[in-house]
């Protein structure tokens, strides 16, 4: 597949689900790619990308930025306390805060630079034991706490288990979103982005299909 596949493919979806043109930010997700792969995205004209370690992005994005200036990329990964710092200087946007201490760290930062970058709490919508992400039950007092700390609070994140429909879990996201009163939703990968612009996704993750199978799972 290619990127101009997927962003039609994306464009229709929208189309299906009566939503405007664009209101899908497609989240082109580089991590352990190749350069030449990602280059090659960014010669399309692809400004917004998702890594999953700090540590990686912090190693091939700047030079990038550099060339192509109006690039944007977001952690879609998890974020370890320690690394938050460096995050807030990386990231346009985080999707994964997923627990108070790293809720508070964000906060101390904010105050400190003087800017945030977008935040989504992630939302373990399966309760899956080795899933990072609050639990439903817990997200409205999360989101809460997260707002009387000023935090910029965009929307949820989620990713389903993998052996269960997912459209149940976009469903659940986009519920706990609406009452919230956000309206950021960071849902869908490869396999299923259309169904989550279905249910209203405003952020699609999208890897493999775009750039290639990964030689290597993180
Ligand atoms: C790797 C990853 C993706 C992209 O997965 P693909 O199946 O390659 O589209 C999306 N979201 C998260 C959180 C990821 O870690």
């Amino acid at each position: 597949m290619s990127l101009s596949e997927i962003t039609s493919r994306i464009a229709k979806a929208e189309a299906a689900a009566n939503r405007p043109a664009g209101s899908v930010h497609l989240i082109a997700v580089s991590k352990v790619q190749p350069d030449e792969r990602v280059e090659a995205v960014l010669k399309e004209g692809h400004r917004l990308f998702g890594e999953n370690r700090v540590q990686e992005a912090a190693g091939k994005w700047p030079a990038f930025r550099e060339a192509y200036p109006e690039t944007q990329v977001h952690l879609i990964g998890p974020l370890q306390t320690n690394k938050a710092r460096q995050a807030f200087e990386l990231f346009d946007a985080i999707h994964t805060l997923d627990r108070m201490k790293l809720a508070s760290t964000f906060a101390r930062l904010a105050q400190e630079t003087g800017h945030c970058p977008e935040l989504f709490v992630q939302v373990n919508t399966g309760e899956e034991d080795q899933k990072a992400g609050i639990a439903p039950a817990e997200a409205d007092a999360f989101i809460k706490e997260c707002t009387a700390l000023d935090l910029p609070v965009a929307g949820l994140m989620c990713i389903p288990p993998v052996d269960e429909e997912p459209s149940l879990h976009f469903a659940l996201l986009a519920k706990i979103a609406a009452r919230n009163g956000l309206t950021g939703l960071s849902m869908g990968m490869s396999s299923d982005f259309e169904s989550a612009i279905a249910l209203g996704a405003t952020h699609v993750r999208v890897g493999s299909a775009i750039f290639g199978a990964r030689a290597y799972e993180l």
